[in-house]
């Protein structure tokens, strides 16, 4: 049996949604993350890979073995390590504009050789490096991706990075990346904490409208729904008023702040 199946969890959501589940606590607990949603959408002539996991499996095979004749395109929501490592499997990967250079050069991820987890030892071999795909292609706000039955849009909602991105089927499955989730929420700087909160909101119209109806972010639980946009909402803009429970984490380089739903990793600089 090939590695990846005891590595990676997958799981059909509906007739054209997958879901890839890795576990991303034992790559290295101290991101206090458990689990990595990798989405794959499959249409009627392309299908869509959103992210490709932290690289410490080959996860094209797992890919191959869904999909059926479609072409693939892979899009980033953003480039941070747990969301591009698998790109050099890929030919192509679609990236926001802001974040196209950084994932078109290779990404050092030495800060897991002290990881306590057997499995990062993988990218002993890569020499902890993730290699970008052949080619990188920018894309921004209003960008349609066709996949012959329904539509994908791309939503540029930065926050948790400057080019992260939402996307949104014709159907109302709403994939917010790393903006909004259950469990540890990596957030910039206070002074940004506004850019945040506009890119909630974004999203909360979108509920609203109707346009959105489910909502699959890349880490924790999922489907959720508003709540959790507006959770998230208010439990940012009360950050300050727990400000001095603040605790530093090292590692991180941030700040930790928890409330009753969510652990804060607050940037320091
Ligand atoms: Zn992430």
């Amino acid at each position: 049996m090939p590695e990846y199946k005891n590595w990676f969890e997958v799981k059909k959501v509906k007739d054209y949604l997958y879901c890839i589940r890795e576990n991303l606590e034992k790559v290295d607990p101290r991101y206090y993350t458990h689990y990595t949603n990798i989405f794959l959408l499959i249409g009627s002539e392309k299908a869509l890979l959103i992210d490709t996991g932290s690289g410490v499996e080959p996860l094209k095979p797992v890919i191959e073995s869904i999909i059926d004749k479609q072409e693939l395109i892979v899009v980033n929501t953003h480039g941070h390590f747990d969301h591009i490592g698998c790109n050099s499997e890929f030919d192509k990967v679609f990236i926001h504009k802001i974040e196209a250079s950084f994932i078109s050069n290779p990404v050092n991820v030495s800060n897991l050789k002290d990881s306590p987890e057997e499995i990062a030892k993988n990218y002993e071999s890569k020499n902890y490096i993730i290699e970008p795909p052949n080619s990188v292609i920018p894309i921004d706000e209003e960008h349609t991706f066709d996949l012959g039955d329904f539509e994908i849009k791309v939503i540029h909602t930065p926050g948790h990075s400057p080019g992260s991105i939402s996307l949104l089927t014709s159907r109302g499955d709403l994939f917010p990346g790393d903006l909004a989730h259950y469990g540890s929420l990596f957030l910039p700087h206070k002074k940004r904490f506004g850019t945040v909160l506009e890119s909630l909101s974004k999203l909360i119209d979108l509920l609203n409208k109707g346009d959105a109806k489910e909502v699959y972010p890349a880490h924790g639980r999922f489907p959720v729904g508003k709540d959790l946009l507006e959770e998230e909402y208010k439990g940012i803009k009360n950050i300050e008023k727990l400000w001095d429970q603040k605790q530093k984490d090292r590692f991180l380089r941030s700040w930790i702040i928890k409330d009753e739903n969510f652990k804060y990793i607050i940037s320091r600089f």
